[in-house]
């Protein structure tokens, strides 16, 4: 597996995992409290978004991490294209090396 790979893998994974905590929030609230009105459930729903944004964004800033030099390549991406720019490909779609250490994202990912 090389660097890429695992990436795309995490990506995967966080995004599965994301999909699922939510899914699986909105059917509990449903079952748990059948008769919240509809506006409460949206009520929770977005709170319950949010608070998985913020997971995210910390959880993707420990794991996108360079394996040699260890600088965070995702914030490195956002520092580099900028926040307003709509360009939505990941940092190993731009690069194909990191741009701190130049270690190869095709060589294999470190035990
Ligand atoms: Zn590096």
């Amino acid at each position: 597996m090389t660097i890429r790979d695992h990436f795309k893998r995490t990506q995967m994974w966080c995004t599965y995992g994301l999909a699922a905590i939510l899914i699986g929030t909105a059917l509990a609230i449903r079952f748990l409290h059948p008769k919240l009105p509809r506006p409460d459930i949206l009520m929770v729903g977005l709170g319950l978004a949010a608070v998985a944004i913020v997971a995210v964004y910390f959880v993707t800033r420990r794991i996108y991490r360079c394996p040699r030099c260890g600088v965070g390549l995702n914030q490195l991406r956002a520092q580099t294209i900028g926040g307003q720019n709509k360009d939505r490909r990941m940092f190993w779609e731009i690069w194909n090396a990191c741009p701190n250490c130049q270690l190869s994202f095709d060589a294999p990912w470190p035990k």
